[in-house]
């Protein structure tokens, strides 16, 4: 096969080809990047800092962020917040060489989708940005009846009722509002909510079905998960 031939590869996984915007200060790590998402295809623009960022995702219009925490002049969190609320949708991955449970989870609560350790493994970055590209349309805002998930705050909303979500829960819910009224398959939810190459059991999906429900319950929405035995689940 022609090493070139990513169309038909990207064609198959019926996505376009990702634009992804790099933040990143190392520049031997920039320089790997660089060289290698686009040998793997991605349409790659490099930042070197937060300011760089900012001015290039604002023309740019990327489909993916990689956002290194450790920038020069900014928090890489700080960046995402920034980029968001100039209206950037795209999913972000944070890179962090701190491995500490609460970075992690200030960097989701600060608008990230998913996190890599440094250092890592360039494939299992590929893969997670090849599962974030999937998952891309929930970064839009989901309206199913009188319920919406906010890709900005992570939340849960009917009314005035709202409730946080975790990331699963926040992809799990995007996957089932994204395509409401039809049967998920439980393979298509890990898929949407887990990284890829993730060893989920059928009953981690239920389980965690089980707090969706008990978190749509808590916002007070009519909206139900139902449950299609032996299939998987349906959102309406
Ligand atoms: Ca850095």
């Amino acid at each position: 096969m022609c090493p070139d031939d990513h169309s038909d590869n990207e064609k198959s996984e019926k996505t376009v080809t990702s634009r992804v915007l790099v933040v990143e200060d190392n520049p031997e790590l920039r320089r790997l990047l660089n060289q290698g998402l686009d040998e793997e295809g991605f349409d790659v623009t490099m930042a070197r800092d937060g300011r760089e960022a900012l001015s290039i995702a604002e023309s740019s219009e990327p489909d993916l962020l990689v956002i290194d925490i450790g920038l020069p002049d900014s928090d890489g969190r700080d960046v995402c917040q920034a980029l968001k609320s100039a209206g950037v949708e795209a999913p972000v991955l944070f890179l962090t060489a701190r491995d500490s449970g609460a970075d992690r989870v200030s960097g989701f609560s600060a608008g990230g989708d998913d996190y890599l350790t440094k250092p890592f493994v360039f494939a299992e970055l590929v893969a997670r940005l090849r599962a974030l590209a999937r998952r891309a349309p929930v970064t839009s805002k989901e309206e199913v009846g009188d319920l919406r998930l906010d890709p900005v705050r992570h939340v849960l909303t009917s009314g005035e009722q709202s409730a946080e979500l975790t990331p699963t829960e926040f992809r799990l819910t995007g996957a089932l509002m994204s395509r409401s009224g039809e049967v998920i398959r439980r393979r298509e939810m890990i898929a949407a909510a887990w990284p890829s190459g993730a060893i989920v059991h059928d009953n981690t999906v239920d389980v965690y079905v089980r707090r969706l429900r008990k978190k749509i319950a808590e916002v007070k929405s009519e909206t139900e998960i139902h449950t299609v035995h032996g299939v998987g689940y349906r959102l309406e």
